[in-house]
């Protein structure tokens, strides 16, 4: 993006970008102004609440498939500015994530920029005022929790907004959505090991779950059911610890977890772990987890083609929380249904790596060509 200057920096009758001034209006581009004139999307939606200093956004991306839906995440960000940056870049990986996962919705993304996570009593006047953003949507939006956000805080949206997957059990929706995007994740890795070992079993099969959160601890579990044999890092060491005792995993420090001798990197924490520096250290042959926006750069996808090292783009592999949230709550899919939707996920990584080599592109690309190929026919 272009830097932005101060304002002495652009005297005269138009802006910095050519464009004449209108009558009253200042030569200097905000810093949002630039971010939603470069982006695609359909609608950016903002609230910004005085007392504790907190923006709130909504970015719906795309409304070609059905309404929008996507997670609102809670976060302290350096700039107001990076939490829209974050929202309007989830909201296109929300609108891929759907098309791929061939599900009725369009994509979305909410945002809560916080100068501090809030709790109680402030937690939930903030998320109140955050679900009368949402409710001004109408039913454009549907949300869900994400990172920083639970099962509790959808209880609260939901009190003013229509649309909110995943409340807690005992007020009517399916809870944490973790269970199932471990369970898509666990499809997807036996897919992918199927692809580059031949065979679909995980028995001895070294497998790295970096963050053994919501998803990643569920993950672990699944994996030493099935007999790999599983390391386990989390920046929370004792987190890390109680998980590997519980399964009889290793712990493998956060910080040279990436170095790791493994068949399997199962990247369940922060995205961008992909990039120019961390692929050269990679010493496994497959990548496969839960985390969003796991590619820094999309030309990551290539160096993990060049680098022998198969990639399960993660907005398809990640698929299972919208799929089981979805199906349970609205369309009243039983467990056997929800489990073979999810076994789903496998059928179409192996549907995009048989693309990708008939394509001879990255696995990113081929699965991007698929999600735009729906989107463009609906
Ligand atoms: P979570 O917050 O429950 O767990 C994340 C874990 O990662 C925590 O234990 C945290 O301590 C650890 N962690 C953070 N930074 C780390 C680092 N640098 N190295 C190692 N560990 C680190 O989150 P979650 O719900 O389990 O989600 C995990 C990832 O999957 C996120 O990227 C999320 O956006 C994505 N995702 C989650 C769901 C879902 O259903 N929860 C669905 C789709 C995508």
């Amino acid at each position: 993006m272009r830097p932005i200057s101060g304002p002495d920096d652009w005297p005269g009758e138009t802006r910095a970008d050519g464009r004449a001034l209108k009558p009253g209006e200042s030569s200097v581009p905000s810093v949002f102004e630039d971010l939603i004139r470069a982006w695609d999307g359909d609608e950016v939606a903002i609230h910004y609440d005085h007392p504790s200093d907190t923006w709130m956004f909504v970015c719906i991306h795309s409304t070609k498939r059905g309404p929008a839906d996507g997670g609102t995440r809670m976060g302290v960000y350096e700039t107001p500015a990076d939490g829209l940056a974050d929202a309007m870049r989830l909201a296109e990986g929300m609108t891929l994530k759907m098309a791929a996962a061939d599900i009725p919705f369009g994509g979305a993304k909410g945002v809560i920029a916080a100068s501090a996570l809030p709790e109680g009593d402030e937690r939930r006047r903030l998320l109140l005022g955050y679900a009368d953003l949402a409710a001004s949507l109408g039913d454009n939006f549907h949300t869900a929790p994400d990172m920083n956000t639970t099962a509790a805080d959808m209880d609260v949206i939901a009190e003013r907004h229509r649309h909110v997957f995943c409340r807690s059990v005992d007020r009517g929706g399916s809870g944490d959505p973790g269970r199932f995007t471990a369970r898509g994740v666990f499809h997807g890795i036996r897919a992918s090991a199927a692809r580059v070992f031949g065979s679909a079993d995980l028995a001895g099969t070294r497998v790295l779950v970096q963050g053994v959160g919501s998803v990643g601890a569920r993950l672990a579990d699944h994996l030493a059911e099935a007999g790999a044999t599983v390391f386990v890092a989390d920046a929370d060491a004792e987190r890390a610890l109680s998980i590997a005792q519980r399964i009889g995993a290793d712990v493998v420090s956060p910080e040279t977890a990436l170095e790791l001798e493994c068949d399997i990197y199962a990247p369940c924490a922060v995205g961008a772990t992909l990039n120019a520096q961390s692929i050269p250290r990679l010493r496994c042959r497959i990548v496969a987890g839960s985390a969003n926006n796991q590619l820094a750069d999309p030309e990551d996808a290539d160096r993990l083609d060049r680098a022998g090292i198969l990639y399960a783009p993660d907005y398809v592999i990640n698929a299972g929380g919208v799929i089981g949230s979805w199906g349970t709550e609205s369309l009243a899919w039983d467990a056997d249904t929800i489990e073979a939707r999810l076994a789903g996920i496998g059928e179409s990584l192996t549907e995009i790596y048989e693309r990708a080599e008939a394509e001879g592109s990255s696995t990113g690309a081929a699965a991007e060509r698929l999600a735009r190929a729906r989107l463009d026919a609906a």
